[in-house]
C-alpha cells in the first residue's frame, strides 16, 4: 500500500515516519526546495536559526518523545528567559506573578482582579464549557474591562488580528493553561526549550530517518490537484503527471487543500472555507546592540506596526551565532495585508522606524542582514464553536485525508501538536488500509 503525502513540514515528515514504522510505502511531495516548511532556517555565524521564531514548552511531550526516538534529545536545552510588555509608551517586565502585581500600566484593583481571575481560569479543568463562547466575552467578564482592554485584547489581536472578537474561549483557556504548566516549580519563570542547532535538527533527523527507511521525497514538486480515480484510490497530479497512490494525505493549510480538490467536490471545499486564516509576516534581523533584557516583548500599543519583538539572543547566547544578536519582528496579518506585497527593504525601513518608539536608542543602521518570511496560511482562526467545524482526518473523498494545524484544538498550534496529529492520522490511514485489504 502506497501513501502519498503533500508537504514536507514537520507534519508530513512525522506522518511518513509513523507510516513507514507500520510497514507502509511512502512518497512525499514538497513544493519548496527543502523540507521544513515553517521550520525553515537560515545560517548566522555558521549556526542555523529558524526564519520564524520557535521554542518548546516543558510539557510538549510529543515533541520530546519524538526527539528521543530520533536520538537527538541531547540537543534540547532548557532556558528561563524573561518577558516584557510594552504599553502606553513604556516597557514593563512581565515574567513573574510579582511583575504582574507591579505592572503600572494597570490600576492596583485591576491587577489584583487579574491575578485572582487568572488563577480561577487556570483552576478550571474542563474547557468544553467554553467552546461556544468567545474569549472576548468571557475575559471581559472575568478579568474586567481595564485588564481586558490593556492586556487581553492586544494579545488576541497579536495572534488573530481582525478576527480577535470571534476567537474561542476554549483556545484562550488552553493557552493560559499551557503558559502556567511550563512555569518552573516556584512559578517565577517559564521554561522554554530550544535545540542546539535550532529546530532544523528535528527536520534533518526526520528526513534522514525517513530516507534510511525508504521514504521517497520529491522536492520542488508541488501537488497541483487531487483527482478521484478508482474507489479507494485517489491520485495526485504533480508537475502535470498523475501519481497513483492507495491513499493521499494533505498536510498543507485548508486554503491550499481547497485549491487541490476536484470541481465535483465544491460542497467539501465550501465546508473547508468556513475556517479563516491569518498569515505570518516575520522579519529576522541581525542587530548590532542588545535592545533589552527580554526574550519576548508583547506590544500593547495598537498603533505600532508589529505585535511582538523577540530577542532570540536573550534566550540563546549570541556566541552561538558568532556574536550576532538576533531580533524577530512578529506580525499575524490578514493574507491580503500590504506587508505581504511590499518589498523586504521597505518593510524593514518601516519596522526600524517603529522599533525606535520602543527602544529609543535603536537606529536603522543597527540592522545588518535580515530575512523576511511570509506565510499567508500560518494560523487558522479558532473561532467559538470550532469543535463543530474542525476537519477530521478522513474526508468525504475516499482514501483522501487531511492532517494539518487546523486540527489542533483547543491547544495553540505548535510543533508538539503537529507530531500528535501526525501520529493519530497515521494510525487512521493504516487502520483504514488494513480494513480495505481485508474487505477486498
Ligand atoms: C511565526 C511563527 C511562530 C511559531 N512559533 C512556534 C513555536 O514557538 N513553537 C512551536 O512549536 N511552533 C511554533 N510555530 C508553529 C509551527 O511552526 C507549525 O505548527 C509547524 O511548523 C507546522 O508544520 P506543518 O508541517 O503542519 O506545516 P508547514 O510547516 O506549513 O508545512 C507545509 C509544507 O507544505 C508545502 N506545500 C505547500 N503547498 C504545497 C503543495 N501544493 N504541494 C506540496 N507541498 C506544498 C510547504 O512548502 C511546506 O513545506 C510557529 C509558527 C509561526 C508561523
Amino acid at each position: 500500500m502506497k501513501v502519498a503525502i503533500i508537504g514536507a513540514g514537520i507534519t508530513g515528515l512525522t506522518l511518513a515516519h509513523e507510516l513507514v514504522k507500520r510497514g507502509r510505502e511512502v512518497e512525499i511531495f514538497e513544493a519548496g526546495p527543502a523540507p521544513g516548511g515553517e521550520l525553515a532556517t537560515v545560517e548566522v555565524g555558521g549556526e542555523p536559526v529558524e526564519r520564524f521564531y520557535h521554542h518548546l514548552f516543558s510539557h510538549d511531550r510529543f515533541m520530546i518523545e519524538l526527539t528521543r526516538e530520533l536520538g537527538i534529545d541531547d540537543t534540547l536545552e532548557w532556558h528561563e528567559p524573561v518577558m516584557g510588555f510594552f504599553a502606553g509608551g513604556r516597557l514593563y517586565p512581565f515574567t513573574s506573578p510579582g511583575d504582574l502585581l507591579r505592572f503600572g500600566h494597570l490600576s492596583l484593583p485591576a491587577r489584583l482582579r487579574l491575578g485572582a481571575s487568572t488563577l480561577y481560569l487556570q483552576s478550571r479543568r474542563d474547557y468544553r464549557r467554553y467552546e461556544d463562547q468567545t474569549a472576548a466575552e468571557v475575559m471581559l467578564r472575568v478579568v474586567g474591562r481595564e485588564a481586558f482592554e490593556k492586556i487581553f485584547r492586544p494579545l488576541l489581536r497579536a495572534k488573530f488580528n481582525d478576527h480577535w472578537k470571534s476567537v474561542s474561549m476554549a483556545w484562550m483557556w488552553a493557552r493560559l493553561m499551557s503558559r502556567a504548566r511550563t512555569r518552573t516549580a516556584n512559578k517565577q519563570r517559564e521554561r522554554l526549550g530550544y535545540f542546539r542547532g535550532g529546530f532544523g535538527v528535528v527536520v534533518d533527523a526526520l528526513a534522514r530517518s525517513n530516507e534510511r527507511r525508504g521514504v521517497r521525497m520529491q522536492l520542488r514538486a508541488p501537488a497541483e490537484a487531487v483527482t478521484i480515480g478508482e474507489p479507494g484510490a485517489p491520485a495526485l497530479r504533480v508537475r502535470g503527471a498523475l501519481v497513483a497512490a492507495d491513499a493521499v494525505v494533505a498536510t498543507v493549510g485548508l486554503p491550499i487543500v481547497r485549491r487541490l480538490l476536484p470541481a465535483s467536490r465544491e460542497d467539501f471545499a465550501r465546508e473547508l472555507a468556513a475556517t479563516d486564516y491569518v498569515g505570518a509576516c516575520v522579519a529576522l534581523m541581525e542587530i548590532s546592540q542588545r535592545l533589552s533584557p527580554y526574550y519576548w516583548t508583547n506590544i500593547g500599543d495598537a498603533d505600532l506596526p508589529f505585535a511582538a519583538l523577540i530577542e532570540h539572543t536573550n534566550m540563546v547566547e549570541p556566541e552561538r551565532y558568532g556574536g550576532a544578536r538576533l531580533l524577530y519582528v512578529s506580525n499575524y496579518l490578514p493574507p491580503d495585508h500590504e506587508f505581504f506585497r511590499i518589498d523586504d527593504s521597505n518593510l524593514i525601513e518601516r519596522y526600524a522606524d517603529s522599533i525606535r518608539r520602543v527602544f529609543p536608542t535603536f537606529r536603522r543602521d543597527h540592522v545588518g542582514r535580515y530575512w523576511v518570511s511570509r506565510d499567508p496560511v500560518a494560523q487558522p482562526v479558532i473561532a467559538a464553536g470550532y469543535q463543530r467545524r474542525k476537519p477530521s482526518y478522513r474526508s468525504p473523498i475516499p482514501a483522501f485525508y487531511i492532517c494539518n494545524t487546523a486540527q489542533i484544538y483547543p491547544d495553540d498550534r505548535g510543533t508538539n501538536y503537529n507530531v500528535r496529529i501526525a501520529r493519530e492520522c497515521a494510525a487512521q490511514v493504516d487502520a483504514d488500509a488494513t480494513g480495505r485489504s481485508r474487505a477486498g
